[in-house]
């Protein structure tokens, strides 16, 4: 078989397509390939399809191809221009690339399957020997790709998040269909508008579709989704994990005030003791148990504040929103009668959000089913620099977290 008709095949080049000439450079490492098409073919206008005579060639182009053995690859050509009375000059379509790649299909789905396959976009760049503009490229037109071919899908449980990018509160906001586990939108910052323009984009048929959105109290999210969905205020659900995390922080500032009024008449008796009061009751670890039981048998007012913690637990327990409801009003009036401070804050913004926290009786859904989801983001953010803005940030997390459809085809 001669090379050219051997490089033909490789490439799965058709008429009028074929190759004229293979040269190989053993001391650069490279193959270059040379592409041509047969005289007198018509050509399809690439807007509108009608065929059309050749008007004349555009200067040379190379695309990268998929290496030969250790050889990098590269095809070149010169692609025909029609013009067409109703659109113009253009080049047309060729078989073995799109539009602006400078890669042929086969290597663009490869730096696809690689980039995602690696932890780290600069070992990415070094294995395809590829540069970082040029991962970027394709890692944006395949993004670009994924949207545009995205079906209307109805989502019914959405998870909404904020993230903060980089240091110095900036904040992204995350919405994710917890049912996937894929990212559906991305926006800037924690507004109401990072959230209503997710919203607007859906159609009337995807809006309905939400049966539940879990959520921070955060009154922008509140708000953007009151103002899109119907019956909103029965599909808000605060997300149990987010109010978890109040009532620890607020455990956590008892300990440190006692401890600080403890210190200063000479107790240590909280001294290194922070974690232990954070922990689950049935996760405090083996080792620490004696020392937990000890500390708990001395009435402390950071004991109150852990059983206070321990107990809100059972809020979401019950499987109808009467019986949690009594049960937080027996709560809140402990909460409220503790003398603690932090824990009296969170127990009023509870009870402000109450209707929104027993929702959950009816959609039993959380953010922490996105947790998978949320640990590939931060690795995505740890590697921020390399992606240096937001929309570079954006565009990484459509590509690893989007379940989108990302080859070219
Ligand atoms: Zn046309």
């Amino acid at each position: 078989m001669r090379d050219t008709e051997l490089y033909r095949q490789i490439l799965g080049l058709e008429k009028p397509w074929s190759v004229s000439k293979v040269e190989l450079n053993v001391g650069a490492q490279q193959v270059d390939v040379w592409v041509e098409h047969e005289a007198s073919v018509r050509w399809p206008c690439p807007e509108c399809q009608s065929e059309l005579a050749i008007r004349d060639h555009a200067e040379e182009r190379v695309w990268r191809h998929l290496d030969t053995c250790q050889f990098r690859t590269l095809l070149h050509a010169r692609v025909p221009r029609v013009d067409c009375p109703e659109h113009g000059v253009h080049q047309v379509k060729v078989p073995w690339a799109e539009v602006r790649s400078r890669f042929t299909l086969l290597m663009e789905r490869f730096i696809i399957d690689v980039l995602q396959q690696c932890a780290n976009l600069t070992a990415a760049e070094r294995i395809l020997r590829i540069s970082w503009d040029e991962a970027w490229g394709v890692m944006d037109r395949a993004v670009s790709r994924g949207l545009s071919r995205k079906r209307k899908r109805v989502i019914r449980h959405l998870g909404v998040d904020e993230k903060a990018f980089r240091k110095g509160h900036q904040y992204m906001t995350v919405v994710c269909d917890l049912e996937r586990s894929t990212v559906e939108h991305i926006a800037e910052d924690r507004k109401i508008e990072s959230l209503t323009s997710f919203y607007e984009g859906l159609t009337p048929r995807q809006r309905t579709g939400i049966e539940a959105v879990a959520m921070d109290m955060w009154a922008p999210y509140i708000e953007a989704t009151a103002r899109s969905l119907p019956q909103a205020e029965q599909k808000i659900v605060f997300d149990r994990f987010h109010i978890m995390s109040h009532m620890g922080k607020a455990v956590d500032a008892v300990r440190r005030q006692e401890h600080h009024a403890l210190l200063a008449v000479g107790d240590e008796r909280l001294k290194d003791t922070k974690y232990l009061w954070l922990y689950r009751e049935e996760n405090v670890p083996e080792k620490h148990r004696s020392l937990f039981d000890r500390l708990r048998g001395f009435n402390l007012k950071v004991g109150r504040a852990w059983a206070l913690k321990e107990s809100l637990r059972c809020l979401w327990t019950y499987l109808r929103e009467g019986a949690a409801r009594r049960f937080f009003k027996r709560w809140f009036f402990w909460a409220t009668h503790s003398r603690l401070r932090p824990v009296f804050k969170v127990a009023r913004m509870l009870r402000r959000h109450l209707d929104g926290i027993v929702t959950y009786c009816e959609h039993s859904i959380t953010n922490g089913v996105a947790e998978g989801l949320n640990s590939k983001i931060m690795t995505i953010k740890r590697r921020a620099c390399g992606f240096r803005n937001k929309h570079h940030f954006k565009t990484a997390v459509y590509f690893y977290c989007g379940g989108l459809d990302l080859y070219p085809r």
